[in-house]
């Protein structure tokens, strides 16, 4: 940043410091919005400052992509349904390795031949496979959650081999570019090495089964992190670089925290399916019989209780009943019961899903209980509610070895008194196995849109 000037410097100081604020904002429900709009402004100014004082040629198109980059990203994020944000993420993740992949591809046409310093080619090597791995795995990803694509782990025989392969390939590719800059031509061989990367980038994450998919997400949005940093280094830019530090740790820690919530390493998550074992269940509907009520019977079982628990998942979300649902338990509360919402870290399709969607419907914070504090509540509740859930109470998890949950930390729905189900047919979860508990004697189920049954069932408890 030798050619920087000092208030430029300060400024993309103060755009780093709202980076850092924006994650400490969205550490919490309560300061999420706060935290995304400093981070927003953060943005903009580290975006705005490099027009008044660099030297920037081909000012014209640099405006035109800006202006189509914005419109694309504001238009897609108010389209999109909450159900599909792990699609956009997934979009977004990409575009930004692809970004940063190409840069670095032209600035190794200036950093090539004697004289560069050696570390600047290491990142300029670095940026482009990692920033190409980014952005062919977005793709499949965004491909396999919007159902362009099988969600099943996709495999052909030689794979390992052929993965293998192509990684041994980019790391021989990657170490000529440093060690040997000037035997081979610069952009021709930067190109080769971004083909290679998107090869790997494709091979890793075909053989990852649906399910698994917005963890894969998490860690390539740390690549991209990592890949905008090196990116900032080659640039010379401590914006790109903080920033990028920033996305890369915070990508990683999520990336473990999901691997974790969920029971599984991160190593097994992309590689399980090559072992053998499908990460996907088989998705089967049984015909064994199940016991259902109307909503006015479950009317008079969540009425007559003192204790009900709620498990909100998936479903929730894509009947969009956040609201509805508030206004049971708020009506249920005013008659003296005590109902609180149980939090799985994994429910939804993306981390914190539920927090975000009962939020919006403006369910207070208190009542949002997380899994390690709840679930030893679950055999003092007369009632469980389970709307939309699946897999976060499939005891399969604990009892079924070499199910695609199995060794997940599960919420004890199968420890309550009572069990209500709120669904609308048999068919599995996400994990695509059938759940032992719909066929549990203290359960119920009551079939239909999650919106439609629980707007019965609010109307049948007025009523008592
Ligand atoms: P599941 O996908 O297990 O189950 C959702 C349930 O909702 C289904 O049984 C479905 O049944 C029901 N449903 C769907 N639409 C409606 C509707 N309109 N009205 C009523 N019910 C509906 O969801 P969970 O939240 O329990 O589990 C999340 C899964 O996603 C886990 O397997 C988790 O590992 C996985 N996952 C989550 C991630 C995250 O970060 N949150 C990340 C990676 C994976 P039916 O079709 O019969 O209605």
């Amino acid at each position: 940043m030798s050619g920087t000037p000092v208030w430029a410097q300060l400024t993309y100081l103060f755009a780093a410091v709202c980076f850092i604020l924006a994650l400490k904002g969205l550490s919490s429900p309560r300061h999420a919005r706060q935290g995304n709009l400093v981070g927003a402004v953060g943005a903009v100014v580290a975006c705005v400052i490099v027009f008044f004082y660099a030297d920037l040629r081909h000012i014209v198109p640099i405006v035109v992509a800006v202006a189509v980059g914005t419109i694309g990203g504001f238009v897609g994020a108010r389209r999109v349904q909450m159900t599909q944000m792990p699609q956009l993420v997934a979009l977004f993740n990409g575009v930004g390795g692809g970004a940063a992949a190409l840069v670095a591809l032209l600035e190794l046409s200036d950093a090539h031949g004697p004289g560069v310093a050696r570390f600047t080619l290491v990142a300029t090597a670095f940026t482009i496979v990692v920033g190409a791995v980014s952005f062919a795995g977005s793709m499949v990803t965004f491909a396999k959650l919007q159902e362009l694509m099988t969600s099943r782990p996709v495999l052909f025989p030689g794979l390992p081999v052929v993965f293998g392969a192509s990684l041994l390939i980019a790391l021989a590719l990657a170490v000529l570019t440093v060690v040997e800059p000037g035997s081979w031509p610069a952009v021709g061989g930067g190109v080769l090495l971004a083909v290679v990367g998107l090869a790997v980038g494709l091979l890793l994450v075909l053989p990852v089964g649906g399910a698994d998919v917005p963890i894969v997400i998490s860690l390539l949005n740390a690549f991209t992190g990592l890949t905008v940093a090196a990116g900032g280094y080659v640039l010379g830019n401590t914006v790109l670089l903080v920033g990028g530090t920033l996305v890369g740790a915070s990508g990683t820690f999520l990336t473990k925290l999901m691997a974790s919530a969920m029971g599984r390493s991160v190593l097994n998550i992309l590689f399980g399916a090559l072992k053998g074992g499908s990460t996907l269940g088989a998705g089967e509907v049984s015909d064994r019989p199940v016991r259902s009520a109307g909503p006015e019977d479950m009317a008079i079982l969540l009425n007559y209780a003192s204790r009900v628990i709620v498990v909100p998942g998936y479903g929730l979300a894509v009947a969009q009943a956040q609201h509805t649902l508030r206004e049971l338990v708020d009506l249920l509360g005013e008659r003296g019961i005590v109902v609180d919402y149980a939090i799985h870290p994994v429910a939804g399709r993306m981390p914190g899903h539920m927090n975000v969607l009962l939020a919006e419907a403006q369910v207070p914070y208190e009542q949002l209980k997380e899994m390690e504090h709840i679930n030893g509540e679950f055999k003092q509740a007369d009632v469980v509610l389970v709307v939309g859930a699946n897999d976060v109470v499939n005891p399969a998890a604990k009892t079924t070895p070499g199910a695609p949950i199995y060794g997940m930390p599960i919420l004890n729905a199968d420890e309550a008194k009572q069990v209500i189900f709120l669904k609308r047919s048999m068919r599995p979860g996400f994990a695509g196995i059938e759940n032992e508990l719909l066929y549990d004697p203290r359960t119920t189920l009551l079939f239909g849109d999650a919106k439609e049954t629980l707007g019965k069932l609010l109307s049948a408890v007025k009523a008592l």
